[in-house]
């Protein structure tokens, strides 16, 4: 794959990198209850947003996982290359998920 590619790429993935913290900062946070003495009846619709925020929390950090294994593609040389096969990915899948690690037969099989 060419350079310029590349740092196309690893923009892309640091921008999404830099989302996806701020994200799973936002949904991490604890609700700050303050002085929300009025809302106590509402503290098991609380409860369970908080659930959900984990869950949501949880997705987001898997993803940024992946973003990070792609940044250190990027840094190993090994970007654009599918971890199964070796074969190359295709530029239409990192066009859509820069963060691919594989290519479009191995995701096939993998479902
Ligand atoms: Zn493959």
């Amino acid at each position: 794959m060419e350079k310029e590619n590349i740092s196309n790429y690893e923009k892309k993935l640091k921008e999404q990198k830099t989302r996806l913290e701020a994200d799973i900062k936002k949904y991490s946070e604890a609700e700050d209850f303050g002085n929300d003495a009025d809302h106590l009846e509402e503290e098991a619709d609380e409860s369970e947003s908080y659930a959900n925020r984990m869950a949501i929390a949880s997705d987001l950090k898997k993803d940024l996982n992946e973003v990070d294994m792609a940044l250190n593609r990027i840094k190993m040389g090994t970007y654009g290359i599918c971890t199964k096969c070796g074969g190359e990915i295709s530029e239409d899948i990192l066009d859509i998920a820069p963060e691919s690690e594989l290519c479009t037969d191995c995701k096939k099989k993998e479902k």
